[in-house]
């Protein structure tokens, strides 16, 4: 097993990471800014390295001091968590060649599908279903991106190939305003990715956001663990997952999870990731992998009793994954509840002081989160503070049990989203299941029209 792992991240995945190694036996090196000195994980490592100051790019992504943590606390890997230098594939290079193991997927695998337009073509040569699209990079001929557009049919997507975070997309419903979009696109990507490439797609009007999680080892074993609904978005942000997705038969399941699993074999995969698939009209197709862990994995976890963070440390160690397929049965439902430092309706984050805080409890609630009464919610990082999680036999129930969660949950002192979850989970549509990726913003329209 792996002796001291590094954890390059903060917050509650930080913990969730601290938790997975200690129960493995496995020693942890927090590392910090100046302004996070009080996190929870910190407190609780088995050491702790300050990296630098507050600004993301001073400390969380500064690759030297991470590497340096590493050496000095003789640790032998580096987590990397989810956001932050999770999907760098220059940094994974690094720490493998400073002679650390990355706990992720290869450095080239990460490049590969950090490039929308090379992880397209790779999963359709792996025989994953695609969106209709170019196919590879758009050039700049008018009339032949006219020609590609016409070919798929309008309305179509221009997205960056570099893109991420809900970023660096634009639809376009006519020929008109097709080649504006293309040129604005690509500036707004060359500015913000580094990388102007931009890609096409068939707009799909009305789809579910349905994702696949996986788990592969170096040995060519691979195994997937079903889907996620993901479809409860904001601004191409999830608000609330679950799993297993309404109305996703075993059969539909067992199809596009070997679909999967398959793919992984077949570009040698390594690690925990996710498939994320648009899903319309009974079809998935394959928008982005994303090579780390995610935030929503917890709900997986709940239906399939497996910790997926404690996988990816075995994996690392270069273990053999200790389950196969037949092994993972889905159990009941899960929900996910992303608990937000921000105002439920105008969205802006409101960092401060922690005055109480107190946890939800009871059957099928786990509570995911660094906060603590006295702890002061920085205003530099992502507004995120903590997920709650809750399964029950049933959807229903599940649902119920978040309502009573939810209403069970205090956190004062800052304003949150708790009051936004509590409107979802009595939500007509949500409460149905299976609305497109469309329905929450919708409904967050006329909410705040009526209550202004
Ligand atoms: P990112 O890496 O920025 O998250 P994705 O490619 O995963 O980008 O897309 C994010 C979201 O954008 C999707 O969940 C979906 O809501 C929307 N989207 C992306 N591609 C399409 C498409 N072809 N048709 C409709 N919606 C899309």
């Amino acid at each position: 097993m792996l002796d001291k792992v590094v954890i390059a991240n903060r917050g509650e995945i930080a913990l969730r990471i601290l938790r997975a190694c200690h129960t493995l036996g496995i020693k942890t090196v927090a590392v910090h800014s100046t302004v996070d000195r009080n996190l929870k994980h910190v407190g609780m490592a088995d050491e702790s390295i300050c990296i630098g100051p507050a600004p993301g790019t001073d400390s969380y992504l500064n690759i030297p001091a991470i590497i340096s943590a590493a050496e000095v606390s003789d640790a032998v890997a580096i987590h990397p968590g989810y956001g932050f230098l999770s999907e760098n594939a220059d940094f994974a290079e690094r720490v493998e060649k400073s002679g650390f193991i990355f706990i992720g997927p290869r450095s080239e695998t990460i490049r590969m599908m950090g490039d929308k337009v090379t992880a397209i073509q790779a999963m359709k040569d792996a025989g994953v279903p695609t969106v209709p699209g170019s196919g590879g990079p758009l050039g700049d001929d008018p009339e032949e991106n006219q020609r590609i557009a016409e070919r798929i049919g309008y309305p179509v997507i221009i997205k960056a190939a570099g893109g991420g975070g809900g970023r660096g997309m634009r639809v376009v419903h006519t020929e008109m305003a097709l080649m504006n979009a293309i040129a604005t696109t690509r500036q707004e990507a060359g500015a913000a990715f580094g990388d102007s490439t931009v890609y096409m797609e068939k707009f799909l009007q009305n789809p579910r956001h349905i994702e696949i999680q996986v788990m592969a080892d170096e040995h060519g074993n691979a195994v997937h663990f079903g889907e996620r609904d993901c479809s409860m978005q904001r601004r191409h942000q999830k608000v609330v997952e679950e799993a297993p997705a309404p109305g996703i038969t075993p059969k539909q399941r067992a199809e596009i999870g070997a679909v999967c699993v398959e793919a992984c074999k077949r570009i040698g995969y390594r690690g925990a990731g996710t498939f994320e698939f648009l899903y319309e009209d009974g079809e998935f197709y394959f928008i982005e992998m994303n090579t780390r862990i995610q935030v929503e994995h917890p709900v997986t976890e709940r239906i399939t009793q497996m910790d997926l963070v404690q996988a990816q440390l075995l994996v690392a160690a270069g273990e053999p994954l200790p389950w196969k397929q037949e092994d993972i049965q889905f159990n009941g439902h899960a929900i996910e509840c992303r608990i937000n430092a921000e105002h439920p309706l105008t969205f802006m984050p409101s960092p401060g002081k922690i005055e109480h805080f107190h946890s939800p409890g009871g059957p099928g609630v786990r509570v995911d989160t660094h906060l603590y009464a006295g702890y002061s919610v920085p205003p530099h990082y992502d507004s995120m503070v903590g997920k709650l999680i809750v399964h029950g036999e049933t959807r229903e129930m599940a649902i119920a049990r978040m309502r009573l969660a939810l209403s069970e949950l205090v956190i004062d002192g800052i304003t949150t989203n708790i009051p936004l979850h509590q409107r979802i989970m009595t939500d007509p549509g949500f409460v149905q299941g299976g609305m497109n990726i469309h329905y929450l913003e919708e409904r967050l329209k006329a909410y705040i029209e009526e209550n202004s």
